[in-house]
């Protein structure tokens, strides 16, 4: 220490409240946790990391120096936990998944850290609000919907159990597009979530380098041994930016790493001397466009080769990394399926398999046997859908030439494969063509699912329902062919952000009630159960959730200028838009209801306030005229005064996790009602649960173990089953058959294809009647009296209030399965074969 410095050394420092003292510590302590020590490191960074006087400085210079003071207690046990993995020797999860959607980090790392309270004191010292300040944070929508909220409630459950996991994905600049409604249409606006720059990432100074196109080459090693190589043709570097994830009350901070393309020269200096600048920069566009942005759902999936270049850049970096790491670690290759196991989140990052054979072989000599066996016994694949049309599939031509080598290797682990299948299923030559991994139906194609089952040493599906089902149809062959490597791990959701972070109120209620146990064991909620029957405590229930339920309605009130009745009951339909989760069905049942006050034949109706949420896919024309149908409805409903005490319709714009978190906690109904069969599992249904909203639902994905849990008194069971669907299906479905049998149903599709509903607009909602009265491929005709009658006994549950109190705690008290703990403990078990606490 220089001398400079020793005079500015303060006394030893005593714990007693001298401001001036403390204002002038020059070596100020990043871990400190009191509401004190928190406060001066606000004020420091304040000067340090943000540069502006307090006094001075707006909310978002308030965030990012808040984000810095609880960035600053991860990083000893961030850094603990990498040392950890290496020196203990675990196993550690790479999880590959192309989106997670994270929702903001400020408040739920302060949950995790057991800082909330303290940093409350802290601001609130010097006249500031935590939920104010908050409320800045950009969200990282670095997904669509489910499949990304898993992956993130999977990364939280990992750090709260100890298990050591680095979660890989994709650094996109533009994540999920931002929606606008405009004149009750959906409109799309870019995703700058970056802009600001975000606290919460660290760049590490390192890359890699992932190749595109070219040529490959055989040549014989030193050994003697034939041996390939490949030549691409252009490349780039990945550069990772870390984000810490902090488990619950424990020192685990796993980490997120998510990768950024950059081109391996930013200017090509030899064209940049010609005089060519656009050229040069060209060159570094095209490279930066790998990362640039998400893509959005249901787009239509073939063809689409940048889709294929992202996920073949993640991977690639994400194992090479493992790799890497694997060697710095001291350890000898053919080891690292042991110190290694990689989970694939669907098939996009499943090309990752053939990418290891040819780390290993090409890069490190591995022969072919020795690298199968390691890569085969590294992979797990877990499947998210039976839609045909969202199964992966890449033609053969624009994968070979993107992906030469790897075309090469598939090729050979396709041949290797139907040759031990040809033993096992001797003279079966239509199952071999079923199972191979090149299609030959139509244009020969790369199908990415039969890659990621052939290459995995297990296979989960996401739900039972959803597990029988692949087991049954989609990967039958291959379940007949090693049943042993399938397996269910139904979803769960961590409840620290969808129960103690969005619903604060009702966690309290229950901590005061039957303590804090639950917070990590959510099986402990069934303690709940024995004040079923005590209506003081259901009163207290009710009321708590009537907290939340005003706290959304200010918010709407806010936001859209519309005033909503807490009495009445919400009814929340909030996930991504698709035919297949059928909010067609929830507005027509709406429409009716308009119908029948209209007519005077509705009696005794509870009021209800019927809550929307949802993107849909920017090409998806039929979810966005769902959209416009729900609007419309809505305009409807709320302005005419005969209707709008009895029934208000919302659309909350830019479904998100923090718009998630509002709408959970305040539901008392929760919609499911997909098509059965066709949700592979739903993880909205279970955020419901949690908070104590019923559902409403069909026997589909995770709504039967819902049902099961909470029991069938306390669920709004109705619709086809997904056998009895597949029976219309072979037999004949006619969807006019219940237009003529149900008046309800025909007054409102006469009323939308008179224009009754749009002005005397007749066009407008012309393709979803024709959709619904010739195709109706998802059944909603085949479904609406059954939904009409379940949403009538609803209602006059809700008039119960003893009696819905009940259900709504039960639904609570026994959600103890949906947790992700749950399902991350059976991962860890079955699949990834590691310890957890
Ligand atoms: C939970 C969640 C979903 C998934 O909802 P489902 O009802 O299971 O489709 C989608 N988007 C967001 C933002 C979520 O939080």
């Amino acid at each position: 220490m220089s001398p400079m410095q020793e005079q500015q050394q303060p006394a030893p420092q005593q714990h007693e409240p001298n401001q001036q003292a403390q204002e002038t510590q020059p070596n100020e302590n990043r871990s400190g946790t009191s509401a004190k020590d928190l406060e001066i490191s606000f004020r420091n960074h304040m000067t340090h990391t943000v540069g502006r006087p307090l006094e001075y400085s707006t909310t978002l210079d308030q965030y990012h120096a808040l984000s810095a003071v609880v960035r600053d207690r991860l990083m000893d046990n961030w850094l603990d936990t990498i040392e950890t993995y290496r020196d203990r020797d675990v196993r550690v999860v790479g999880y590959l998944s192309a989106e997670y959607l994270l929702g903001p980090h400020l408040e739920n790392d302060l949950l995790n850290l057991d800082l909330t309270r303290q940093m409350t004191e802290a601001l609130n010292e010097l006249g500031l609000d935590l939920k104010t300040i908050a409320c800045e944070e950009p969200e990282p929508g670095l997904g669509n919907g489910g499949l990304g909220r898993l992956a993130a409630c999977f990364l939280d459950s990992l750090s709260t159990l100890n298990t050591p996991v680095v979660g890989y994905g994709l650094r996109y600049e533009f994540g999920i597009f931002r929606q606008e409604i405009q004149d009750g249409w959906q409109v799309e606006k870019s995703d700058k979530w970056l802009q600001f720059g975000n606290p919460w990432e660290i760049a590490a100074s390192m890359s890699y380098q992932v190749g595109f196109f070219g040529h490959t080459e055989t040549y014989t090693d030193d050994k003697g041994a034939l041996r390939h190589k490949w030549i691409p043709g252009q490349c780039v570097k990945g550069i990772p930016y870390d984000t810490p994830i902090p488990g619950y009350q424990t020192k685990t901070v796993n980490r997120l790493r998510l990768w950024k393309s950059e081109a391996i020269d930013s200017f090509d200096l030899a064209t940049f001397n010609t005089g060519d600048y656009t050229g040069a920069v060209r060159a570094k566009m095209e490279s930066e466009t790998i990362s640039k942005v998400l893509y959005p759902p249901d787009e239509k999936i073939e063809g689409k080769r940048l889709r294929l270049m992202q996920q073949y850049f993640f991977t690639s970096c994400s194992l090479q990394d493992m790799v890497q790491l694997h060697l710095t670690f001291g350890k000898p290759l053919n080891e690292f399926d042991k110190k290694w196991t990689v989970q694939l989140n669907d098939t996009h990052p499943s090309i990752g398999i053939a990418e290891l054979m040819r780390l290993l072989m090409d890069e490190h000599a591995m022969p072919w046997d020795e690298a199968w066996r390691v890569t085969q016994n590294t992979f797990g694949y877990t499947n998210h859908t039976l839609l045909p049309e969202a199964l992966e599939r890449w033609p053969l031509e624009m994968f070979g030439n993107l992906l030469p080598r790897h075309l090469e290797i598939i090729d050979e682990i396709n041949e290797h494969f139907l040759d031990a299948m040809r033993l096992k299923f001797p003279n079966d030559d239509a199952r071999m063509r079923r199972m191979s991994i090149i299609g030959e139906d139509g244009e020969r194609s790369v199908q990415m699912a039969k890659l990621a089952v052939v290459g995995s040493k297990a296979i989960n599906g996401v739900a039972e329902l959803h597990t029988n089902l692949l087991e049954a149809s989609t990967l039958k062959d291959f379940y007949e062919a090693f049943p042993e490597r399938f397996s269910n791990k139904t979803n769960g959701v961590t409840p620290r952000r969808w129960l103690m972070l969005s619903n604060p109120d009702l966690t309290a209620l229950i901590d005061e009630t039957i303590g804090t146990r639950w917070h990590k064991d959510l099986y402990g909620l069934t303690a709940l159960e024995h004040f079923a029957t005590d209506t003081g405590f259901l009163q207290r229930w009710r009321k708590t959730q009537e907290g939340a339920k005003a706290r959304l309605g200010a918010f709407i009130k806010r936001t859209m200028s519309i005033d909503i009745n807490p009495e009445s009951m919400f009814d929340a339909q909030v996930k991504r838009l698709h035919e297949y989760k059928r909010q067609h069905l929830n507005a027509l049942h709406i429409l009716s209801l308009y119908c029948a006050i209209k007519n005077g034949t509705a009696k005794n109706l509870t009021p209800r306030t019927f809550l929307f949420g949802g993107k849909a896919a920017p090409s998806y024309t039929m979810a966005k005229l769902i959209i416009k149908l729900i609007c419309t409805v809505g305009d409807l409903v709320n302005n005419d005064p005969q209707t709008r005490d009895l029934l208000k319709v919302i659309f909350v714009p830019n479904y998100s996790v923090s718009v998630g978190q509002r709408i959970y906690p305040a539901a008392d109904l929760s919609e499911q009602i997909s098509t059965a069969g066709l949700e592979a599992s739903g993880t909205g249904c279970m955020k419901f649960m949690m908070n104590g909203a019923v559902a409403i639902g069909t026997l589909d994905g995770a709504n039967i173990e819902i049902r099961e849990e909470a029991g069938e008194d306390n669920f709004f069971l109705f619709g086809l089953t997904a056998p009895q669907i597949a029976d219309l299906t072979r037999t004949g479905y006619s969807p006019n058959t219940y237009y003529d049998k149900s008046p309800a149903l025909k007054e409102v599709i006469d009323g939308l294809r008179d224009g009754r509903f749009s002005n005397g607009d007749r066009d407008l909602f012309a393709p979803l009647v024709k959709e619904l009265t010739t195709t109706d491929r998802y059944f909603v005709m085949a479904d609406f009296d059954a939904y009409a009658a379940a949403q009538a006994e609803a209602g006059s549950a809700y008039g119960d209030t003893v009696r819905w109190g009940r259900m709504s705690l039960l639904n609570t008290a026994r959600s103890g399965k949906f947790s992700s703990d749950r399902t991350i403990r059976e991962y860890c078990k079955d699949i990834w074969k590691v310890p957890t606490n």
